[in-house]
């Protein structure tokens, strides 16, 4: 694609950058058939193609956004798909992070937007402030149905997401969790600020398996959320504020006791962690560190992978739906290990069709965008159907969170399966499902429980 910014524009290095991404993509539309938005309402300007011409045009002549151009790059879910599909290596990733970037700058949001974007922006981030809202936002549930009569479709999408109580809070802090025998390695561990409200069970079900396997695990001190919840609402500061704390607290911990990994369990942040480099190439005092941090982290299942788990302690044949979050498939390609790793423990995975396709979580979008992320929920729940399975495993809280409410069949994340085919206890909401899963045959190794 021809691109016509001023010399005077390139000297800035994001809009070089955004040139060069610009310039790879050579509109042949590929990608328009692969992105869920361009899928439902058939525009092209809600297709990736046509939100990188609106981003072109706004850039090159250096224009505020316009309530036009903001309404097509917020129903962009950032899922990714179009970067699988392009075959010319566009990074759509960056270009619309520059997009949001500029109309975060250059825009003036009607009230009620800006004031549900602050109040995402201050609390999402924050477990304490995020569960108090949880807690406030399950007792409300049951008058969703009248915002919903009101057509206050936001604030009903925000009641209906919180589907019970936050299960508990496991704080993050400093923690080690040592091996009691030889140590074959040492990770941390994301604590997660919507993982350790939402599901305080996925990150303890990560850290019983990698001890398992010889593996200690530190949450270190000082970590905060990755940064992308705000990152994703265009507030670069606030967000690179958050990623300058969680590399000082990494690098603290890599340059004392060592780390092999840091391991994420919420694919959306992992995404997110391994572009710190980006984030920070331009930051001379952060940009070697936020390198050196970017290229250890890896999701759990890329770790697993490569660790390789022994023989499962349990056995259960269950049917499992693999749900591929956006962020794990298209955002970091790791799309076998999760399936690899479920199958070695003894479950009969299923693809879900149009697997390629977001379910509408998306970070904030299923409450900022409710009316697409529902119809994306309720397509993808049909097509788990479709595969008729026990349970769903996904490798993002937001998948779960996202498609709980719509569900008839129990979903949980990998790692909790995994667990529990190497000795850990029943997921939570898979108690049903206990009596399928027995030990192993004798004569078949278990060499896993510590
Ligand atoms: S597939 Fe890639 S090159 Fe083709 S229009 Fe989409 S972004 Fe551009
Ligand atoms: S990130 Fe997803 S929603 Fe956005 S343009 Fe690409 S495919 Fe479409």
């Amino acid at each position: 694609m021809k691109t016509e910014f001023s010399l005077a524009q390139l000297a800035d290095p994001d809009i070089a950058e955004a040139d060069k991404i610009l310039r790879a993509c050579v509109h042949c539309g590929f990608c328009t058939a692969t992105c869920p938005t361009y899928v439902l309402l058939g525009d092209e300007l809600d297709s990736p193609r046509g939100r990188i011409y609106l981003i072109k045009d706004m850039l090159e002549h250096d224009r505020p956004a316009t309530a036009d151009v903001v309404t097509h790059i917020d129903r962009c879910l950032s899922c990714l798909s179009c970067m699988t599909t392009c075959p010319s290596g566009v990074n759509y990733m960056h270009l619309v992070d520059h997009a949001r970037v500029h109309i975060e700058r250059t825009y003036r949001r009607p009230l009620l937007d800006r004031l549900r974007r602050e109040v995402l922006a201050r609390i999402m981030p924050d477990p304490q402030a995020f569960r108090l809202a949880l807690i406030l936002a399950v007792l409300g549930r049951p008058f969703a149905p009248l915002f919903d009569l009101v057509g206050a479709k936001r604030i009903a999408a925000m009641l209906h997401l919180a589907k019970a109580m936050p299960a508990g809070f496991a704080k993050a802090g400093a923690q080690t969790f040592a091996v009691g025998r030889e140590r074959r390695g040492r990770v941390a561990i994301l604590s997660g600020c919507a993982t350790q409200v939402l599901k305080p069970s996925l990150n303890a079900a990560a850290i019983r398996l990698l001890n398992r396997h010889g593996i200690e695990v530190v949450l270190p001190e000082g970590e905060v959320c990755c940064g992308a919840i705000v990152h994703h609402l265009g507030r670069e500061h606030e967000s690179l504020a958050f990623v300058r704390r969680n590399i000082d607290a990494w690098t603290h911990e890599i340059e004392g006791r060592g780390l092999d990994a840091i391991l994420v369990t919420a694919s959306g942040c992992g995404t997110m962690i391994k572009d710190y480099g980006f984030l920070l190439r331009n930051d001379s005092a952060y940009a070697t560190n936020a390198a050196r941090v970017a290229a250890l982290t890896q999701d759990i299942s890329e770790y697993l992978m490569k660790l390789g788990l022994n023989q499962p302690a349990q056995d259960s044949g269950l049917v499992v739906a693999y749900q591929a979050a956006c962020s794990l498939q298209h955002g970091q390609k790791v799309v076998s290990e999760p399936k690899a790793l479920l199958a070695k423990a003894g479950f009969a995975v299923r693809d879900v069709p149009e697997g390629h396709l977001c379910c509408g979580s998306a970070g904030t979008y299923n409450i900022l965008q409710p009316e697409i992320a529902g119809e994306l929920r309720n397509r993808k729940a049909e097509t788990i159907r479709s595969v008729r399975p026990d349970v769903v495993a996904a490798g993002n809280i937001g998948c779960i969170a996202q498609l709980e409410p719509a569900m008839d069949i129990p979903i949980a994340h990998t790692v909790e399966l995994l667990d529990w085919a190497y000795g850990g206890p029943v997921p939570r909401g898979l108690e049903a499902l206990a009596p399928h899963v027995h030990e192993v045959p004798e004569g078949r190794p278990i060499i896993l429980v510590p």
